[in-house]
């Protein structure tokens, strides 16, 4: 017989996408802050004794970490299929993007929105903002933004004010952080790019459950946080163009981000590319606890963390439609695509009451509220009476959002709890 060699077993190499977290604690509000990553954890036990001033010093230590640091900005760059001229710019979280975008903006820049983003992507716009309805379908969303980008182009951004050539950025969310349901992110691209608009993504909760790329979907800026992303808190990106954000101001002023400054008050020159708007010294470990999950997940079967999240979700949402008191919110109905999340009430019962009990009886974590989107979860709870016909629905609601390390004995916890009388 032939010789055969069989191959040497593989080394156990942890699962870099493994989460931490509390035994017997069920943690079903991963649309707020998902639990931190292995990948994350180690990427800052491994650097934590390098630890040492970023682009300040000459020391081993230091030139260590300023190669980590901007070792990690390619890895976002190439998790999130950044073009040549993007930059990839280290900020706090998605809000602290959003916001830094919104100072950036050209003079007269009309920003065109939807009424149903989060107070992030929304609060931030300057006045004369353009702020869309809610709309009833992705499809419907498309034509919404055509009509108004064509309506914009044709009388200027304030009626009566001639054609307009002046800068468009449409801002829109990837993935709805009170529903789940996902945006045509795609084709609302197309729709900005036919009239000269640009975009940007809030991918605050869509990266965490979907692949995003920057250049596949033909978008100008994408924003998300390093805290929904299996990373640490307090850091978060954006992500996009180059031209606009190396002719603003820096989004804050101090060290860092000049490459001069004379003796005059006024003399500065700022630097151009992310330092322009990083000064003060930059989150080492947060943004290279983000590059390692980004790099995890470039390498995982995206398909699969998917399919698995779909199942979950499935059995979550048939779990609660079985349940003759409980309500599912929804902004485009119960078919359209969606992430890992979830937003319900109980009829006849306080949501935070639910909540409460929720944690201390069963020990599950939820989140209850209006969900930092409170035109979009008012026009929700409105419509879930309409279409349930019950008079005793709460003012606000609950939301149960999966992740990485969500088990169906989890989901099943949930629903046997809300099923119980309260
Ligand atoms: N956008 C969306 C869609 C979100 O869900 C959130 C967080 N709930 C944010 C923006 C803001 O994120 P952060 O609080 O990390 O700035």
């Amino acid at each position: 017989a032939p010789l055969t060699l069989s191959a040497p077993p593989a080394p156990h190499r942890p699962d870099p996408l493994a989460v931490l977290g509390v035994p017997g604690e069920i943690n079903l509000d991963h649309a707020a802050s998902a639990p931190c990553a292995r990948a994350a954890a180690d990427a800052v036990a491994e650097l934590l004794p390098w630890y040492a001033s970023v682009h300040r010093g000459a020391g081993a230590l230091s030139r260590r970490c300023t190669l980590a640091y901007e070792r990690a900005r390619q890895t976002v760059a190439d998790f999130l299929g950044a073009r040549p001229g993007d930059h990839v710019i280290f900020t706090r979280n998605t809000t602290d993007a959003v916001n830094l975008l919104a100072r950036a903006l050209p003079a007269g820049t009309t920003v065109v929105t939807f009424a149903g983003e989060h107070h992030a992507n929304l609060l931030p716009w300057p006045r004369g903002s353009v702020r869309l309805p809610v709309p009833a379908s992705p499809a419907e969303a498309v034509r919404a933004l055509d009509a108004a980008l064509r309506e914009l182009r044709r009388v200027g951004p304030r009626s009566g004010g001639g054609a307009s050539e002046l800068p468009v950025l449409v801002a829109v969310t990837g993935a709805s952080n009170m529903t789940g349901e996902r945006w045509p992110v795609a084709e609302l691209a197309r729709a900005a790019r036919r009239h000269d608009a640009r975009i940007l993504v809030d991918a605050a909760q869509l990266a965490p459950h979907a692949p995003v790329d920057l250049a596949a979907l033909d978008v100008d800026y994408l924003a998300l946080s390093g805290h929904k992303l299996y990373a640490p808190f307090g850091v978060g990106v954006l992500v996009g163009r180059g031209d606009w954000l190396d002719a603003a101001p820096p989004y804050l002023a101090g060290g860092g981000a000049t490459s001069h400054v004379g003796a005059a008050t006024h003399d500065v020159r700022w630097a151009t590319g992310p330092a322009r708007h990083e000064a003060g010294t930059p989150n080492l470990l947060g943004a290279v606890a983000l590059a390692a999950v980004c790099a995890a997940l470039g390498e995982a079967d995206r398909d699969a963390l998917h399919a698995r999240e779909q199942a979950l979700l499935t059995r979550l949402r048939n779990g609660l439609a079985a349940l003759p008191h409980v309500v599912e919110l929804r902004i485009f109905g119960p078919d359209a695509p969606r992430v890992g999340i979830v937003s319900f009430v109980v009829a006849g019962r306080d949501s935070a009451e639910v909540a409460a009990q929720l944690a201390s009886t069963h020990r599950i974590g939820v989140r209850d509220g209006l969900f930092c989107a409170h035109p979009l979860a008012r026009r929700l709870l409105v419509e879930a009476a309409a279409r349930s016909g019950r008079r005793d629905l709460p003012p606000t609601a609950l939301r149960a959002s999966l992740g990485l390390g969500t088990t169906a004995a989890e989901v099943d916890a949930l629903v046997s709890a809300l099923a119980q009388p309260g």
